[in-house]
């Protein structure tokens, strides 16, 4: 079990730049295409921009041609936390960090094997990480 981490929203404002806040305490989805890691070949694991926790790895990393960094599967999914999101008239999952309960991005099952999942998730809520 994590252990969760909870800060109020002035304490988040604090930590985080005004983008990562938006992104990734409002929920917000950076443009497409514009986010560092979405062509990124770099090998390691990507973190929460929030906690620290590690949550994706460049192993699972793919090309999804979204314009967001895409993953088939998270580290563990007990880092994990999926909230059904029916904004927008869409009915979407929502991933967030299960530590902090950072706003990540979005599941799929349009991606690839082995698991046909594809998680489509923010740069801005992301630490790249050399050497897991
Ligand atoms: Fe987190």
């Amino acid at each position: 079990m994590v252990d969760k981490i909870m800060k109020d929203p002035k304490e988040w404002k604090k930590q985080l730049t005004p983008e990562e806040y938006e992104i990734c305490i409002n929920h917000g989805t950076e443009p497409p295409f514009s986010g560092k890691y979405n062509d990124s070949k770099l090998k390691g694991s990507f973190k929460c921009t929030c906690c620290g926790e590690e949550l994706f790895s460049s192993n699972s990393k793919f090309d999804s041609g979204s314009g967001w960094p895409s993953f088939w599967e998270p580290i563990s999914e007990d880092n994990i936390e999926y909230v059904s999101d029916t904004d927008y008239g869409m009915v979407r999952t929502e991933v967030n960090c299960k530590k902090c309960g950072s706003h990540l991005g979005h599941v799929f099952d349009d991606g690839p094997k082995p698991t046909n999942q594809r998680y489509c998730i923010n740069s801005i809520s992301l630490k790249h990480e050399k050497d897991m």
